[in-house]
């Protein structure tokens, strides 16, 4: 998957995935990635948030969602992606996975699980071009 997420001048909010479906290329099967909420979210007043991983796991879950909600509670990019993956490994403890969030002031953050680390791009303009980061997983 794909996700991607941005803010304009204005501070307005857009978010998007696009993915071939990885290794589970079913005819007919969804995934995650389309479905607002589970693949990716966002609330212009809040922040927005995306996935990447199992589709058929994160589509239970509503990843997206949850991470902007706890954004709306207070957590940080950081936090709201960690505690939404952890809803999902606490019922999944084999989850691969990543999700990756950024609130409307900017701040931004990611968490994964069953992987060492996830890179992520980001660029600003007050970065020097996109700039490849990456979070150790949870
Ligand atoms: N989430 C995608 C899917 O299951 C796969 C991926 O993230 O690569 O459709």
């Amino acid at each position: 998957t794909i996700g991607m997420i941005a803010i304009n001048s204005d501070g307005d909010m857009a978010v998007g995935t696009s993915t071939n479906g990885a290794a589970h290329k079913i005819a007919g099967r969804v995934g995650d990635s389309p479905l607002i909420g589970s693949g990716a979210y966002v609330d212009n007043e809040v922040g927005a948030a995306c996935g990447t991983g199992d589709g058929d796991v994160l589509m239970k879950f509503l990843p997206s969602y949850q991470t902007v909600e706890s954004m709306r509670g207070g957590k940080s990019p950081s936090e709201a992606s960690e505690d939404a993956l952890r809803r999902i490994v606490n019922k999944y403890p084999k989850f691969m996975g990543a999700i990756v969030a950024v609130s409307k002031n900017g701040d931004y953050g990611a968490a994964c699980h069953g992987l060492d680390e996830f890179k992520f791009s980001y660029g600003s303009r007050k970065t020097n071009g996109i700039n490849v980061e990456s979070v150790k997983c949870i």
